[in-house]
């Protein structure tokens, strides 16, 4: 059967008006390398996720009141949606001191320890990626988060002692994308936890809005929803769509501008479709189909085929195509959807596993 190309030409009349303009095979709307520019500074710059910011709000006010330390804060949800963001907005509306670490890069507790001994009365320090603590690192970080205090072992054989040294009280606030990875002793040392889900459309479009404002250019409210209902939910996307955006502009239009029918042929030219996926996506579901004959497939085989880390996959790939219903997790692997095959222009494959509980 023939398959048809996911962009249709029809779907964009007006570009052609446009002068061509090369492919942008460089293009990865998950690069942080935008983040700092236009990080929010202040919890009232945070858009969106309101109730999290409602009730980060009142555990501040709290804690400013009381003149407390604030209590350990565990943020999980998808790459690119706020962790960060909110991990380093926290300790400026306190007025205390940061400090940031990531789980990957901690390989001993001789690591960790610059961190503990340099953490001062009521800072903060934000462990990315906390879920890939090592165990190592973590037991040492248990007491240190539970009661001020680090354990260290000086001299080996007879001569071996352990010091008991005091810190200063301070805040973890771990940042994960995956809050089932984490151990259960690590998960109870959080006394707060929040989950930040996906955007809603209309908080995209102001976070465009205001950061095509920071970038110093100009985008019609048009083009401005154009790019927030392709980003899948995330700012960051947004932010790296935005961003190419406006050099289509300022090639395009005589004063920069990002115009709706600029927006349509950049978002072409990226090779971002209608639904918000992108060319890593639509290559995953055709995996599916041409390699597992639509699933179900295991995670790491599909990884294997398409020669990317399971991890990648999981974490970038699969949120948002589980959560538009183009795949489904079954208890024996990954299967493509009826509306995954309409959305590669395929015809869709009866239900191999009739009636079996779906995951997702
Ligand atoms: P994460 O840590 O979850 O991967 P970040 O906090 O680094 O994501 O967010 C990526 C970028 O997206 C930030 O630099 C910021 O520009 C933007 N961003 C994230 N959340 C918000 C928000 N609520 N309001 C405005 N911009 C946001």
């Amino acid at each position: 059967m023939a398959r048809e190309r996911v962009f249709r030409e029809d779907q964009h009349q007006e570009s052609h008006k446009l002068p061509e303009l090369p492919e942008m095979n460089d293009f990865d709307p998950n690069k942080t390398d935008l983040d700092e520019e236009l990080r929010p500074q202040l919890l009232q710059d945070v858009i969106g996720q309101k109730q999290v910011v409602d009730r980060l709000k009142i555990i501040l006010d709290a804690t400013r009141k009381r003149g407390d330390v604030l209590g350990h804060l565990l943020l999980d949800g998808p790459p690119g949606i706020g962790k960060t963001t909110l991990s380093t907005v926290i300790p400026r509306e306190l007025g205390v001191d940061l400090q940031v670490a990531a789980g990957p890069v901690l390989d001993a507790p001789k690591d960790l320890l610059p961190y503990l001994t340099n953490a001062t009365e009521g800072s903060v320090l934000f462990i990315d990626e906390i879920h890939r603590l090592r165990p190592a690192v973590e037991e040492f970080l248990y007491p240190a988060m539970e009661d001020f205090r680090i354990d260290i072992a000086l001299g080996e054989g007879l001569n071996a002692r352990t010091i008991n040294m005091p810190l200063k009280r301070f805040t973890v606030i771990g940042a994960t994308t995956r809050a089932g990875m984490l151990t259960a002793p690590m998960r109870d040392r959080f006394v707060y936890r929040e989950h930040l889900d996906f955007y809603e459309s209309e908080d995209l479009v102001e976070i465009v809005t205001r950061n095509a404002k920071k970038l110093r250019t100009t985008i019609s409210p048009e083009a401005a929803a154009g790019i927030a209902c392709r980003s899948q939910g995330t700012p960051r996307k947004a932010n790296n769509i935005l961003r190419r955006t406006r050099d289509f502009a300022t090639l395009i239009h005589p004063t920069g501008e990002i115009t709706s029918e600029i927006a349509e042929h950049a978002l072409k030219v990226l090779e971002i479709d209608p639904l918000g996926l992108e060319k890593q996506d639509r290559r995953y579901l055709q995996t599916l189909v041409d390699i597992f004959n639509g699933g179900p497939a295991g995670l790491n085989a599909i990884a294997h085929s398409m020669s990317i880390p399971p991890d990648t996959l999981e974490d970038d790939v699969e949120p948002f195509l589980l959560r538009t219903g183009l795949v489904q997790r079954t208890p024996r692997g990954r299967v493509i959807t009826t509306k995954g095959y309409r959305h590669l222009g395929l015809e869709p494959k009866p239900d191999p596993f009739p009636g079996m509980p779906r995951l997702f």
